[in-house]
């Protein structure tokens, strides 16, 4: 059976070498466990560390008009360490403080990225696919050319020297990715931790997840299902149970 995300030949690539450790960069609080949540659950599960960094404050995440910004923000801040552990126990979570909606692509943000990676020298990168056709979020477009050029920035010591010794992760994997190559197969533990990562984020239930109250069961069987049903769509391109889909590429 082949997926509908990938061209006729399918991926061409499935299950890179678990890394020991892993950074995600996600423009919002859930975006990373929507793109990656599986494969990162996985990892971890094998001894992998996880860095998860969130660009924005998320603080324009919601359908209400009343909402307050500031205590949206803060209430995302503890949803997305509540699913950052519930992924990847121990995981670090490094919030780089832009407004939602007003993250931009430049210097700024770059250098912010670049720090980071030297920080910690993660093995693999995983972000959002910047050239992603007909992406309507400025965000998630942002996020994914500043973790592009980041990666770019921290591999070469030429590049801000003054943030540090570079380093040069093995590879980087771009999710929703506008043309998939490759998969990462998961289990059942890990797709499970997937969906409960996505849980801990209650204020987005009603925006992302249609669950209107965390307590009516039916919508939130619903949202497992659905998540369920498109982790086995991507699997059944390569025969696995349930899988995500990237863009890898691993020359970097
Ligand atoms: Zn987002």
């Amino acid at each position: 059976m082949t997926s509908t995300y990938f061209n006729e030949n399918g991926p061409s690539s499935m299950n890179i070498e678990p890394p020991k450790r892993v950074m995600a960069i996600g423009a919002h609080p859930d975006d990373i466990e929507f793109g990656a949540g599986g494969t990162i659950a996985k990892w971890a599960q094998q001894g992998c560390e996880a860095v998860i960094v969130i660009m924005t404050d998320g603080s324009k995440g919601t359908w209400n008009p009343e909402a307050d910004p500031l205590e949206l923000a803060m209430r995302r801040q503890g949803e997305a360490r509540r699913a950052a552990g519930t992924m990847a126990p121990g995981a670090a979570v490094e919030f780089l403080g832009w407004k939602d909606g007003e993250l931009r692509h430049g210097e700024r943000a770059v250098a912010q990225l670049c720090h980071l990676i030297r920080h910690y020298k993660p093995d693999v990168l995983i972000a959002h696919d910047p050239w992603k056709r007909y992406r309507l979020h400025p965000d998630h477009r942002a996020a994914g050319f500043i973790a592009t050029d980041a990666l770019v920035a921290a591999r070469d010591p030429h590049f801000l020297p003054e943030l540090g010794m570079h380093h040069r992760p093995s590879a980087l994997l771009l999710f929703e990715a506008d043309e998939a190559n490759h998969l990462e197969t998961i289990g059942e533990l890990a797709l499970r931790a997937k969906v409960e990562a996505l849980l801990c984020h209650r204020s987005q239930h009603e925006s992302s997840m249609e669950i209107s109250d965390a307590g009516n069961l039916e919508e939130v069987a619903r949202f497992r299902q659905t998540v369920r049903d498109a982790a086995e769509r991507n699997g059944g391109a390569d025969g696995a149970e349930f899988a995500e889909a990237f863009h890898l590429i691993s020359e970097v």
